[in-house]
């Protein structure tokens, strides 16, 4: 057994835990290559069908092809997919974009407050009819109680605090000092009722396992984190009002393994080109704590 399949087992091992324990378990797609990583684990883990229902949350900032790539795998992996959105901020335009709050605020409204309420049922969610092929209004308002998210360790700073199992409070407030020891590949899954879980399946992988891996599955990726020709490329996606490519030619998933087998980005940070991430002293703790991912 290899390093990928011992990360793969692991992270398999801990989707059917969650499965298992968690009722109204959602998984979080953000389209970049962490959480396509997990979508590809979990259709692993359940021999080829997801049975949690992925969970997107829609800046309407995202760049166009990020939501072209959900759409169509989606379909082609049916899969059980939802948005949610911050409808009156986005219709009030309190939005960086547009001008009128700052880009912290903005990540507030957009990401951290549209997830809480689309995870709590709150505001309204859209999911794929898949006979039809488009959006439509889900009726179904129950609340999802566990949320599974591809975040790693190595990412930032403030995710390297997180658990497998890492408890939220009903408000999805994180008491990132106070989270339960896990040794020995023990995890804590039994919590007081109405606590929110997030569980981490990928906190043990580095941004190189991930693009081996995704190298070694062929899995795919949004072509943005290919050079085009331009001599630049994304190295993490976002919002395109807030997100900056970095300097590379690599143009497949083999020269983006080189490349990082180079150490050329050992000293940057994996999220150096989203600005958000500066303007909270490069820390990200306090948006994560009110539910940011
Ligand atoms: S990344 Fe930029 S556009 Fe997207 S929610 Fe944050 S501030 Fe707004």
């Amino acid at each position: 057994m290899d390093h990928l399949d011992r990360l793969e087992n692991k992270s398999v091992n801990i989707l059917r835990e969650a499965y298992s324990q968690f009722k109204n378990l959602g998984m979080l797609w953000s389209i970049g290559k962490d959480s396509t990583v997990l979508v590809w684990l979990a259709r692993k883990a359940f021999f080829g069908h997801v049975p949690i229902p992925l969970v997107h949350v829609d800046t309407h900032y995202k760049i166009p092809e990020m939501i072209k790539y959900r759409d169509r795998f989606a379909k082609e992996w049916k899969i059980d997919m939802i948005y949610g959105e911050n409808k009156v901020a986005l219709d009030s335009k309190q939005t960086y974009p547009d001008g009128n709050v700052s880009r912290l605020q903005c990540c507030k409204f957009l990401k951290a407050d549209a997830l809480k309420h689309t995870l709590n049922g709150d505001w309204t969610r859209y999911r794929l009819n898949h006979k039809k092929g488009v959006y439509e209004i889900d009726e179904n308002r129950e609340a999802f109680t566990g949320v599974i998210v591809g975040v790693r360790a190595d990412e930032e700073g403030s995710r390297s605090k997180e658990r497998y199992f890492s408890p939220r409070n009903k408000e999805n407030t994180w008491e990132f000092g106070d989270q339960p020891p896990e040794f020995w590949n023990q995890y804590k899954t039994d919590f007081k009722p109405g606590t929110h879980v997030r569980i981490h399946p990928l906190l043990d992988w580095t941004e190189l396992d991930i693009w081996e891996y995704i190298q070694r599955e062929k899995i795919p990726v949004v072509s943005l984190y290919f050079d085009q020709g331009e001599g630049k490329r994304y190295r993490s996606l976002g919002c395109y009002p807030c997100t900056t490519p970095v300097d590379s030619t690599a143009k497949n998933v083999e020269d983006i393994v080189e490349e990082l087998k180079t150490g050329k980005f050992a000293n940057i940070a994996e999220r150096s080109g989203r600005a958000q991430d500066k303007e909270d002293g490069g820390g990200l703790e306090e948006l994560r704590k009110d539910g940011y991912m």
